[in-house]
């Protein structure tokens, strides 16, 4: 039995299986068949159905120095903005009238936002929108952290691993930060009953098939209810200007991977790969994703929030954003649906 068809049948392959499965990314029969597999598991449990996530991107500040992000702590040229509790609320309705039933907080480690105010701001989006779904995506916290926004009504929390590779997380991240401390937070997340979203880059400067294989044995451990992934881009501020971007073809591979290992994932086609390939997003439901992400931030903030270079959809507002995804959702065969698109399991 191939690799391949290992994992359709078992859904789970040895480390060693999947650096051998990643090594037949490029063969042309393979990707065909775990790409119809992929297709054939979301059809099953989410038919056409495609959920949006609106992405509201909060905070720029952060204290973190993650040496791929556009964002990180020491990039001095990036001008740095937060929203107040009213402009988020602002966005919120607008997401709302657009047809969003889940509303996503992302920003930087930005210590301005203590837990009395993201609580306060937690209870607020949930007090105007009791019939959506809230989602965190704020980094690194405390048990107790998350406990308190939880019991505040967070309904989900995205925390991608990043790499589950001891080396190479080393090789993305300064010594402050560590793999360890990373999934303490998801398991710490997973305990106290949130959705939660884990996922990596594909083509992060220092990966290998080495390094693939373990986010994907990573990502059976935790079994998460959501991943994330898209292409490593290069940021020109940052130390990793000059790398290469990651590979689209590798990354749509990994979404029928994922699709596979974790049947009913709630799997986004990003942004990121939209920005990498002009059909990114339609390619990545094609190959098993069954969410997208357009953005709510206000227009004028949506420049600064550049984690790489040339970031789509920085231009439009929300609802030529949403028009445009629905367009071409439709294009392949999908619908965007007005649900919360909660996890089954
Ligand atoms: N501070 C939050 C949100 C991070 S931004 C947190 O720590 O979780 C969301 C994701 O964008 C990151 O997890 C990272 O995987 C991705 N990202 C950051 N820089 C990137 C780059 N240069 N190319 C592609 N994705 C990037």
């Amino acid at each position: 039995m191939t690799p391949a068809e290992k994992l359709i049948e078992k859904h789970r392959l040895t480390k060693e299986e999947y650096i051998a499965l990643i090594g037949m990314a490029e063969d042309k029969d393979t990707r065909d068949l775990l790409r119809t597999e992929a297709v054939r598991l979301r059809q099953k449990y989410y038919g056409n159905k495609v959920f949006t996530r609106g992405l509201i991107e909060f905070t720029n500040y952060c204290k973190n120095n993650c040496y791929y992000c556009g964002i990180r702590r020491d990039n001095r040229n990036v001008s740095r903005y937060r929203l107040t509790k009213e402009e988020i609320l602002t966005c919120c309705r607008e997401g709302y009238r657009l047809g969003f039933r889940t509303f996503v907080l992302q920003g930087g480690e930005d210590p301005y936002f203590t837990d009395e105010r993201t609580v306060e701001i937690i209870r607020a989006v949930k007090e105007a929108h009791s019939d959506c779904a809230l989602t965190l995506s704020i980094g690194e916290k405390s048990y107790e952290s998350y406990r308190r926004y939880r019991e505040a009504g967070a309904d989900r929390y995205l925390l991608r691993h990043e790499t589950a590779n001891e080396a190479h997380y080393g090789m993305l991240h300064p010594t402050s930060m560590s793999l360890a401390a990373r999934k303490k937070c998801l398991y710490d997340l997973k305990a106290l009953g949130y959705q939660v979203g884990a996922g990596f880059m594909v083509g992060s400067p220092g990966q290998t098939a080495e390094t693939l294989a373990d986010d994907l044995v990573f990502l059976g451990e935790l079994q998460p209810q959501m991943v994330g992934i898209g292409p490593f881009l290069p940021h020109h501020e940052t130390r990793f200007a000059d790398k290469e971007a990651g590979s689209v073809e590798l990354t749509l591979f990994l979404l029928s991977v994922i699709r596979i290992l974790l049947p009913t994932v709630l799997l986004p086609a990003t942004t990121a790969l939209g920005t990498a390939d002009p059909k990114g997003r339609e390619r990545g439901i094609l190959a098993g994703a069954n969410v997208v992400m357009p953005n709510l931030s206000p227009l004028r903030n949506r420049k600064q929030y550049e984690l790489y270079d040339n970031k789509i959809c920085t231009g439009d507002e929300a609802a030529e954003c949403c028009m445009c995804l629905a367009g071409r959702m439709k294009s392949v065969g999908y619908r965007l649906v007005e649900e919360r698109g909660d996890a089954l399991f």
